[in-house]
């Protein structure tokens, strides 16, 4: 970390990215004054040698030249951070890991040789993992170097320092994008928006606002905006000023983009590019495995548009789509039996995200259920035609269960789902756990939802 040498730097959380920052800190000579509610998180820095002190305490940030607020930090919403609030009213700038990663790169002695890294930032409601980890595998294939970072990879402040003609993808939440200071990618990817934790940013107009911070005044070169959705057209029109150039390609899994601009868009199972109303690419993507359904031909998309903004070749991305093995959780198929599919989708927390995968495959049996996020479950009823039977599980099963528009069996937990989707299942079905709510009434995370899943059918797979 750059420009802060010989400052006191106060941290506020104490997890992978807070220490993380803390350590980079302290290597740009600043002097990092750590802290953690968590009295074991506390003494994980202080082993580190760390300076800890409450930053709740009266003239906290007397001496303090800025605040490093951690991801998993809720700052302003459901209600504002005391200890950030604090700050401001001190007058000290509040930041991110995020924002100390560009203003690093941005004022790099690299950047003066022209040398630096080529950041791709990737956000979005959905398909943003999916979309970055593509990236990045089309890039290797392309034989670039090519670091994946930030929400999934490695933290953003332990990438390596930057090597000739590297790439850095970053995924990037809308709770990172919305404290950053520095927020300077050369390449900006916008996926898709739809109604996901609305209580930290006050509703979807700052939901919306955060993810668009990617994009503000002095921002990326290349703009790669999913425009199936009102903001992203509007972003898309507000960038490119209505003129015709290449600093916006638009994205659409909706309709074909035929018209002036760079236009990529996937329809029946092709992805065309066209530039300026001209075809200048198409690419089958009904044989690429590791990307089943339209979300993933957007992902695709995503992916394709931003390592053309790289001058990646058409050819080049394409044969990487087909070596591409997905990421586990997503849309991931476990194996087949009897005829009959597995595939794990623990990854769909929220009902838009379920219901893409409800539409990526036919005669389903649907393992669903969990704590339920706020809006409501009407957003699925548009998208069962494909479902069988569900099979609910988590604490409010019943009531989860009720609001479904298709059949519906109360089982509880997953051994239960899964051991009855199995009893019931044909020929032809797939078993689908796709679960339209969160994890945590049963699971730590996802992942742990996703693992007990795939256990339980690799117990039947044998
Ligand atoms: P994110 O990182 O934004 O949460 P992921 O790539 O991890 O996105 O995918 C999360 C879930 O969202 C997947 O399990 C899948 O069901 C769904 N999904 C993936 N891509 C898309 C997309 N483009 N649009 C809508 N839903 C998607």
């Amino acid at each position: 970390v750059q420009g802060l040498s010989g400052l006191r730097v106060a941290v506020l959380g104490l997890g992978r990215s807070g220490l993380a920052a803390a350590r980079a800190l302290r290597a740009g000579n600043a002097v990092p004054v750590c802290w953690d509610d968590n009295p074991p998180a506390r003494e994980v820095a202080e082993a580190e040698g760390f300076e800890c002190l409450d930053l709740a305490r009266a003239n906290a940030f007397d001496g303090i030249a800025r605040l490093i607020v951690s991801p998993g930090i809720p700052h302003l919403y459901p209600a504002p951070n005391s200890v950030v609030v604090a700050a401001l009213d001190a007058g000290v700038p509040v930041d991110n890991d995020i924002g100390l990663f560009f203003q690093s790169f941005a004022t790099s002695e690299w950047d003066m040789f022209d040398v630096a890294p080529r950041v791709i930032a990737v956000t979005g409601s959905n398909g943003k993992s999916t979309t970055s980890a593509l990236i990045h595998h089309i890039l290797e294939h392309a034989g670039r170097n090519s670091q994946l970072a930030g929400n999934i990879g490695r933290g953003v402040l332990d990438i390596e320092p930057a090597s000739n003609g590297g790439v850095v993808v970053l995924e990037l939440s809308s709770y990172q994008t919305d404290l950053a200071r520095s927020l300077t990618p050369d390449v900006a990817v916008f996926t898709n928006l739809s109604p996901d934790h609305l209580d930290r940013h006050a509703g979807m107009g700052g939901y919306f606002a955060a993810k668009r911070r990617l994009f503000a005044e002095g921002g990326p070169d290349r703009a790669v905006i999913g425009v199936d959705e009102q903001e992203g057209a509007f972003l898309a029109g507000q960038l490119s000023e209505g003129a015709v150039d290449d600093r916006v390609i638009r994205v659409s899994v909706d309709r074909k983009l035929g018209g002036p601009g760079w236009n990529v868009f996937a329809r029946k199972g092709f992805l065309s590019e066209y530039r300026n109303g001209k075809q200048a690419a198409s690419i089958d993507l009904r044989g690429v495995a590791g990307l089943p359904g339209a979300h993933n031909h957007q992902n695709a998309c995503s992916a394709y548009a931003a390592c053309r903004a790289l001058a990646i070749a058409p050819r080049v991305i394409e044969a990487a789509f087909h070596s591409f093995a997905g990421l586990p959780h997503r849309s991931q198929t476990i194996g087949e039996k009897d005829g009959v599919r597995f595939v794990n989708d623990s990854k769909a927390t929220n009902v838009d995200s379920a219901a893409k995968a409800l539409t990526a495959f036919g005669s389903i049996r649907w393992i669903c259920g969990g704590l339920e996020k706020e809006g409501g479950l009407e957003g699925l009823s548009g998208a069962v035609d494909t479902v069988r039977k569900a099979y609910v599980i988590g604490r409010e099963a019943a009531g989860f269960a009720m609001q479904l528009k298709v059949e519906a069996e109360v089982c509880g937990t997953m051994a239960v789902a899964v051991a009855r989707a199995i009893a019931e299942a044909e020929a032809g079905d797939v078993v689908l756990l796709a679960p339209a709510a969160a994890s945590f009434d049963q699971y730590d995370s996802f992942e742990k939802r996703g693992d007990d899943f795939v256990a339980l059918v690799r117990a039947h797979l044998g």
